[in-house]
């Protein structure tokens, strides 16, 4: 049976009404979905004893992504409102309809929450769900940090990132991105409408995570997200603990806007079965193959080569693919 929770208007909630030495889970109405059910987060906050920083976490923007989601409900039952300094502010499950549906895109409007903030009050679903963030929630907050994962069908290299925007913010989102404790931290030139978006607009420094998805929430990847999310408590000087500072051994940015978009890299030529020939993190060189599709006779269809050199970030591993699905991402990776 689902539990009772304290309902808030999302327009009403301020972080600094909960009492502190408190952890409350309570829903945050954001509106009414078509069928009539109420469109809330279910959101977790763990108010300290002492005053600090604020931090907000989110995972799910994404509907098949779940690794993020449970580390932080994890993360919230560990914590210890009289020891923490400061506020946590989670909403594991930011994206309910996409989640119910289990895809990438909201269930009702098909429309990818990471591409629609600040969103709209009076648009769609996921419209509406990006403008009470946007509107409500991120401002609220000193630091951002948004858990995603390769979701249904991909499988990622695990990385922290941001976008990049001026050289201060810049300094304190790529130590925050080392902080997280992943070898690869990257910063984009990102697009408009994410999430990290939205922090922006309102001041806020912001990082996402990626981890390695294909639909699943395997112990080994809960628990690095686990460790990077008390990284970055420590970080932010919440909880006593060491984290990384030193840069990793992949640390670099590509300013390019667009850059870190994924899911536009090489298209399926057609539609049918793709077989890859690399692994996720594989070193590449321009020319090789990065896999077939083939007919169901095993007739090839398609070979597709890598048009650069690099190493595998991102990787198709649902074989079924259609025309303009995307297959692989080759990520350019500097030589120092
Ligand atoms: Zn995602």
């Amino acid at each position: 049976m689902n539990p009772t929770r304290e309902q808030i208007p999302v327009s009403k909630f301020r972080f600094e009404d909960i009492s502190p030495g408190t952890k409350t889970r309570l829903e945050l109405v954001v509106d009414c979905l078509p069928d009539g059910q109420p469109l809330v987060f279910s959101t977790l906050i763990l108010r300290g004893k002492c005053a600090g920083k604020t931090f907000l976490t989110t995972g799910g923007v994404h509907g098949d992504e779940y690794e993020g989601p449970v580390a932080i409900q994890d993360v919230f039952d560990e914590l210890d409102p009289q020891l923490l300094k400061g506020t946590f502010v989670a909403i594991p499950i930011l994206n309910t309809p996409a989640f119910t549906a289990a895809t990438r895109e909201g269930g009702w409007d098909h429309q990818n929450l990471a591409r629609i903030f600040p969103g709209s009050p009076a648009g769609t679903v996921s419209e509406r769900i990006a403008h009470a963030f946007s509107t409500y929630i991120v401002g609220q907050a000193d630091f951002y940090a948004d858990l995603h994962a390769g979701g249904n069908g991909y499988r990622i290299k695990r990385f922290a990132g941001y976008q990049i925007v001026d050289s201060q913010s810049n300094a304190v989102q790529r130590a925050a991105a080392i902080a997280w404790g992943f070898d690869l931290v990257w910063g984009t030139g990102g697009l408009p409408g994410r999430s990290l978006s939205a922090a922006r607009e309102r001041g806020v420094p912001a990082i996402y995570v990626e981890m390695p998805g294909e639909g699943r929430c395997r112990p080994i990847d809960r628990a690095h997200a686990q460790q990077g999310l008390r990284n970055l408590l420590a970080y932010l000087d919440m909880v006593p603990g060491d984290f990384p500072t030193a840069p990793p051994q992949f640390c670099f940015e590509t300013g390019t806007v667009g850059s870190g978009h994924l899911q536009v890299d090489y298209p399926s030529p057609t539609s049918g079965l793709f077989v890859p020939a690399v692994e996720v993190w594989d070193s590449v060189v321009k020319g090789q193959s990065l896999g077939q599709i083939r007919h169901p006779d095993g007739t090839v269809l398609a070979d597709v080569p890598s048009d650069h050199a690099g190493r595998v970030l991102f990787l198709r591993t649902q074989p079924r693919v259609f025309a303009g699905d995307c297959l692989v991402f080759v990520l350019e990776v500097p030589i120092s």
